[in-house]
């Protein structure tokens, strides 16, 4: 046999991976120490009764015969790809449901999209960012370019430092970062990417926090972006489906290369490697976009947008320069020393976690990132801990 040598060129191990082995380790030498873990971005709170109601009656459908389901359609069942549509008809976005594919996951279908493309293509990653989207790429061994987010740009780079992509990845609302591009900087990458000839690869899994702000949630709200994009959208964050597992992406009948739609071979590609999503979580995807299921889900994410005030409230009171919080569910503080360092010192001083800068990429050296998914306890308790340790060691 020959292996894929393009893994040897792989990080030995993913972030959260080596993160979650630091935090084993330091619990079992210090067993009677309570660690706070503000590190991966899973949610806290539990499925709403909106959606636990939609599960358990798909639970019953499936018991009964004339009820029963078996394989169901790979791109999902119409009910929940026309609830979707619904949902984007709300932001001023038309789709018809068979632009919509549902899935088990954004994680999957980002790095499974990439099976529609050549290796020779130019790849553009922002830096920092979701790890996923680089890992993917290694391991088809395709040509990176990075581009960096910083403070100069407000963490939101623009094309006039993109150089010749072919495929773009754009995250917003950011992970890590939790910046959010406004309607005018996404029609610049739009138009960049249409003058190109290039794709967008727009990863929304984090628009429910934009919530009332004037800022974009889909990349579709720009014109122009059906003949270039593909978006990227998950249940895990706006309904707390990290464990339930769903998502959706949208590939736009105009989207095209040449004479093919990409939403052709997208349905081609997943008739043939996927089974679809099971019937109950789908009705349970279903659920999230009714009247209830929205009122629901809206009112966790005000939660977990409480800590995110809470932990920016802190950062401005211990004088810690950070991004993010108000839009995003991610707090991008400036840790002022190497990542991982400060990782451990938080952990043994503090036993706070959060998730080191570097882990998302060169550019994310020297920032640190704070979730706001915890339980309010704990965020409060985490932010006290820190307070305590600024008071104690000025320097931190
Ligand atoms: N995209 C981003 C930016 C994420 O941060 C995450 C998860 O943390 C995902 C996608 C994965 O979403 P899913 O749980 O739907 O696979």
């Amino acid at each position: 046999m020959k292996i894929n040598q393009n893994y040897l060129d792989l990080k030995n191990s993913y972030l959260f991976s080596t993160v979650a082995k630091k935090i084993s380790a330091y619990k079992e030498a210090n067993p009677d120490k309570k660690v706070i873990r503000m590190d991966i971005g899973d949610v806290t709170l539990p499925l709403c009764g909106a959606v636990v109601t939609a599960l358990r009656k798909a639970v019953e459908d499936m018991s009964q015969k004339e009820t029963f389901r078996g394989y169901g359609p790979e791109q999902g069942y119409d009910f929940l790809r026309e609830a979707i549509a619904g949902y984007y008809a709300k932001i001023g976005v038309a789709l018809s449901a068979d632009e919509i594919f549902v899935s088990d996951g954004a994680k999957s279908d980002i790095g499974n999209m990439l099976d529609l493309f050549d290796r020779d293509n130019n790849v553009l990653i922002p830096d920092p960012v979701y790890p996923v989207y680089r890992d993917t790429n290694i391991m088809a061994g395709r040509r990176i370019s990075f581009i960096e987010a910083n403070a100069g740009n407000n963490f939101l780079p623009m094309p006039d430092q993109a150089g010749s992509a072919d495929i773009i990845y754009l995250c917003s609302p950011n992970n890590p970062t939790g910046a959010v591009y406004s309607h005018e900087q996404l029609k610049s990458w739009v138009d960049y990417a249409n003058g190109r000839g290039a794709v967008i690869f727009f990863d929304a899994a984090y628009e429910s926090f934009v919530g009332e702000a004037a800022l974009p949630r889909s990349i579709f709200e720009i014109p122009g972006a059906e003949t270039c994009a593909v978006e990227f959208c998950s249940f895990s964050k706006t309904a707390g489906f990290t464990g339930t597992r769903c998502g959706y992406t949208v590939v736009p009948h105009a989207l095209v290369c040449g004479e093919t739609k990409l939403r052709d071979m997208w349905l081609r590609r997943q008739t043939t490697k996927f089974n679809g999503v099971p019937y109950i979580v789908q009705r349970a995807a279903e659920a999230v976009f009714t009247p209830e299921g929205l009122f629901e889900t809206r009112k966790n994410i005000a939660y977990y947008m409480e800590n995110g005030k809470l932990i920016a409230k802190t950062m401005r009171e211990l004088g810690i320069t950070f991004v993010g919080g108000e839009t995003s569910p991610y707090i991008w503080m400036q840790c002022g020393m190497d990542s991982w360092d400060y990782f451990d010192m938080l952990l043994e001083r503090a036993n706070v976690t959060g998730t080191p800068g570097a882990g998302f990429g060169r550019a994310g050296e020297g920032y640190f990132r704070l979730t706001a998914f915890g339980t309010q306890e704990a965020t409060a308790e985490a932010m006290e801990r820190m307070k305590a340790l600024k008071k104690i060691d000025p320097a931190f």
